[in-house]
């Protein structure tokens, strides 16, 4: 019987935690302490993750209008994951986001994803213009 808190060190040596899913509440080994939700709602339409800094992401339904702008494997997470911040400004706009422009917090908060605290850029070949807002 294994135990919320339980470890384990994986085959590949890594650091292993039984948590309970944030969001089904089935038990799963979290590697590192990195995900607070299983590999199944991980990979379902919808999940969001938390990174380190506090940046959101979510995992995007094929259907939605704004899939096409999810990378095919963004940051490993696998196909059809963009932010919330990319996510926010492209409904903001009511059109995907290419891969030059990108999204930046105003209050360098970066779970404040209130579209009013979204500033859209661009990168462009000089660097000096790179930080002129749209
Ligand atoms: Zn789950």
């Amino acid at each position: 019987m294994v135990n919320v808190g339980d470890t384990q060190k994986s085959l590949r040596g890594n650091h292993q935690e039984w948590r309970l899913c944030s969001t089904c509440g089935c038990g799963f080994w979290s590697t590192n302490g990195k995900f607070d939700i299983c590999f199944s709602c991980f990979n379902s339409p919808g999940a969001t993750y938390q990174d380190k800094r506090g940046a959101r992401y979510i995992k995007l339904n094929p259907s939605d209008p704004y899939y096409a702008m999810t990378p095919r494997n963004f940051l490993c997470f696998g196909v059809g994951w963009t932010s919330v911040a990319r996510y926010t400004m492209a409904q903001k706009l009511g059109r995907c986001l290419d891969e030059s422009e990108y999204v930046r917090h105003i209050n360098k908060n970066l779970s404040d994803n209130n579209p009013a605290n979204l500033v859209l850029f661009k990168r462009t070949i000089c660097p000096s213009n790179d930080n002129e807002p749209i």
